[in-house]
């Protein structure tokens, strides 16, 4: 995406005033208070994003982490909401137009496509997202390209920049074309997420999504939106994603999809890495053995799980559960871990008391799993591996 062709050196100065204002926000207690610290960040925040100034922003961000309370979040609220939201003024009334992301689930044992969508796909997702995951009152636009993680927008600028070329999509009553050129290539890896990105555009103060307008309850409702965007949707993102299954989440605006998606991949690689080694080894999964171990740099940061088949001690694949924000070593992670994979039907689970390093390949930068001894191994599948493109060193 095109960048700022200047950018404006900003000082301390503005830095303590935006988190000044967080700060005065975070410790208001009343909805009165907060309004005015809310006008009054807005517009200093807003101020930041149409100077292209990230920079100011993410200083701000990182004194507000050591600031009292919940000033971080009260800035980060803000910050992300006027990235991916803006309202804007017509002839008729004024509108909101909103960044969204439907995050899919999937793994392959060849490259996963992150790749162009097709007119009739982008016609057929936006008929079903329509139906299904937003209001009757809205319009949508999309990006016609299935996203990797990597390849979204890096920044709030970014991200801002493409809320305003897909508000515009929307006005002309189109999809918004993304130059592949510009993006990142996707890594080869054998779990993964793809993103459909578009923005969604109601009347100022109109329901935005499907379950604002039903009368259920509210968790009822945006579970049926997620039940029929399973299925209805899946149909529409099969063509994209032939020979590699996966998952749809919920989904959401684009801040809050992204972070559920993360947190759903989790889970979601337990089960496609014990699929991905059935298909390739022909291993079934109760002669499969997990090794869960927790890996410490500053801290416990994330667990690895080892996978090696029956009693072998070479590592033939594995997965990485990163911790999150207040996560830490007293939350119940390696009882879900152990859920999942008994779920998935895995024969052996060994849990590590160790601390294990946070240890990567020195070539190609591959994580290291451990086996049931406490090493830390690179995963080599077996030889004979059907692998169909996977790629190996
Ligand atoms: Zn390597």
């Amino acid at each position: 995406m095109p960048r700022a062709p200047f950018r404006r050196k900003s000082g301390t100065r503005e830095t303590n005033q935006l988190v000044r204002l967080a700060e005065g926000l975070a410790s208001s207690r009343s909805r009165a208070e907060d309004i005015f610290w809310e006008r009054e960040l807005e517009a200093a925040v807003s101020h930041y994003l149409e100077q292209n100034d990230d920079e100011s922003i993410n200083r701000a961000l990182d004194r507000a982490h050591d600031s009292e309370d919940d000033t971080f979040d009260a800035l980060a609220d803000v910050v992300e909401s006027l990235s991916e939201s803006m309202v804007t003024q017509t002839d008729v009334a004024s509108v909101r137009t909103t960044l969204f992301c439907a995050p899919i689930l999937v793994w392959g044992r060849g490259q996963i496509p992150a790749r162009q969508i097709p007119k009739q796909s982008l016609v057929n997702l936006a008929v079903q997202l329509g139906a299904h995951v937003f209001s009757s009152k809205a319009s949508i636009a999309l990006a016609d390209h299935l996203f990797a993680p990597d390849q979204l927008p890096h920044s709030y600028v970014e991200s801002r920049e493409m809320l305003t070329s897909l508000a515009q999509a929307i006005r002309e009553r189109t999809h918004l074309t993304v130059d592949a050129s510009t993006l990142e290539e996707a890594p080869d890896v054998v779990c993964d997420m793809r993103m459909i990105i578009g923005a969604v555009q109601v009347t100022d103060g109109s329901p935005m999504f499907a379950w604002e307008e039903m009368t259920t309850s509210v968790e009822e409702a945006r579970q049926s939106s997620l039940t029929a965007w399973r299925s209805q949707g899946g149909a529409a993102v099969q063509p994209l994603l032939v020979g590699c299954p996966f998952e749809l989440t919920l989904p959401r605006t684009f801040f809050a999809a992204c972070r559920e998606a993360d947190l759903g991949s989790r889970a979601y690689s337990i089960g496609a890495s014990v699929s991905y080694l059935e298909a390739v080894t022909a291993t079934p999964p109760s002669k499969l053995t997990a090794i869960i171990g927790g890996c410490w740099g500053n801290g416990l940061e994330e667990y690895r799980i080892g996978f090696s088949v029956g009693d072998d001690d070479e590592i033939v694949h594995g997965t990485i559960w990163p911790l999150v924000s207040d996560e830490a070593e007293d939350t119940p992670v390696v009882e879900e871990i152990e859920t999942l994979l008994k779920a998935a039907g895995v024969g052996q689970i060994v849990v590590l008391e160790e601390r294990l390093p946070l240890e990567f390949c020195d070539d190609c930068g591959a994580p290291h799993f451990p086996n049931r001894d406490g090493e830390m191994l690179h995963a080599h599948l077996p030889e004979d591996a059907d692998t169909r493109g996977v790629q190996l060193h």
